[in-house]
């Protein structure tokens, strides 16, 4: 069943007419999608977006349907003078972008004069086809074209969206999109989109915007399991701390990222590690900011060889070539699992993974490996020779 404030959303509480309404239930949108959720209120009250989501998460209906209800709200444009800008990177995102437009237009009280430019064709019929143009859907180059060659003018723009604001900055439109924006007036509302974060992004997100509500619908980083070779040990709880210096002294692995349940634990270990002539520090959420730094900056730098963590460090983050990951203790979700292992195996490197299990664990560990539809041999730690260590 899906979780409640889901199962009970519409696109009437979200603040669209019910002649939208009607229409999006007939091309079969039931239920707002969670980016829809979030952004058709900030826009209908005209706030900065910032959304980082992907094409199919239904961004484009996310600000289509809000920016044609606030067009319904204000005069006619004057020719030639959009009042909505629209800038895709690609011809095809620039069809598809318009024809929502287009779709949902069609049925409210004052339809909305939609055209869509893109390059690679005749730039006659496009400067012919700007009057009484509402909602401007362009690539920059064709936009820039039909600028220059005064066709257009963007002194009325009141609402900008840069779509696939990454792809644009990859494809090299920076200079396109500089251009762009000195041709817009100050006072609008700025809407950007792009599936990841970069540099460049927040560069552009600064000039562009102030205070703009944030959506991340990022989609989780892919970890392949392929490159992580996975093992794991039937340990006691009082046999973890020297199964762990046999492997730190064995010398088989450079640097291991060890995991532990919780930040007295992460502690606990790294000094059992420093009091056994092992080099480690300890990094979880109770350490100061410039603690966690210090720590993860001399691991990635190759000058510790043992960083002792909580999950605090088992999302996103990227160690370069970190040969070894240890679970000291499993974490409590077989997601957590593959989010720490994932750690090690990056960047067409292989990685090793190994679990440190107690006996009290083991039904917690078949549980993760049947969950992830994961399988291994469970080595008996008794077999090894942990004496001196
Ligand atoms: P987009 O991410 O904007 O490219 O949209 C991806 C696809 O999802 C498109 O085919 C949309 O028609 C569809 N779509 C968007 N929002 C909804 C919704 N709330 N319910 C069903 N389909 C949707």
């Amino acid at each position: 069943m899906p979780p409640k404030n889901i199962r009970t959303m519409t696109f009437t509480k979200l603040g669209l007419p019910q002649t939208l309404v009607d229409a999006l239930a007939d091309e079969g949108y039931q239920q707002p999608y969670p980016i829809q959720q979030e952004a058709i209120p900030a826009i209908l009250k005209q706030k900065d977006i910032l959304g980082i989501a992907k094409t199919g998460s239904g961004k484009t209906a996310s600000f289509a349907l809000p920016i044609l209800v606030n067009l319904q709200k204000i005069p006619p444009p004057v020719n030639r003078q959009p009042q909505v800008l629209v800038v895709v990177p690609t011809r095809e995102l620039a069809i598809q972008v318009g024809g929502v437009f287009q779709l949902f237009s069609k049925v409210l009280p004052h339809p909305v004069k939609v055209v869509t430019v893109y390059g690679g064709v005749s730039i006659n019929p496009q400067m012919m086809g700007m009057n009484g143009v509402q909602v401007l859907v362009a690539t920059p180059g064709r936009l820039l074209d039909l600028t220059d060659s005064k066709a257009l003018q963007l002194s009325a723009v009141k609402i900008l969206v840069l779509d696939e604001a990454d792809k644009m900055l990859n494809l090299g439109f920076k200079e396109e999109m500089n251009r762009i924006l000195s041709l817009l007036p100050d006072q609008r509302q700025n809407l950007l989109f792009s599936a990841t974060l970069s540099p460049d992004l927040d560069g552009l997100r600064l000039i562009m915007m102030t205070d703009p509500v944030t959506i991340n619908l990022s989609v989780e980083e892919k970890i392949d399991l392929d490159l992580i070779e996975q093992s794991s040990y039937l340990v006691p709880n009082e046999k973890k701390g020297p199964l762990l210096r046999y492997l730190a002294k064995s010398n088989a692995y450079p640097q291991i990222l060890v995991f532990a349940s919780s930040g007295y634990r992460a502690d606990n270990i790294a000094d059992k590690l420093r009091k056994n002539g092992v080099r480690a520090a300890a990094i979880h959420g109770k350490k100061s900011q410039s603690a966690r730094k210090k720590a993860l900056q001399e691991f990635k730098d190759g000058a510790l060889p043992i960083l002792v963590s909580t999950d605090l460090l088992s999302r996103g983050i990227d160690i370069a070539a970190l040969p070894c990951v240890i679970n000291y203790e499993l974490p409590r979700s077989p997601k957590d699992y593959i989010h720490r292992i994932g750690r090690t195996g990056r960047a067409k490197k292989v990685g090793m993974a190994i679990s440190f299990v107690s006996p009290e664990e083991l039904t917690h560990f078949k549980m993760i490996l049947k969950k992830n539809k994961l399988w291994m041999e469970l080595i008996d730690s008794s077999l090894l020779d942990l004496h001196g260590y």
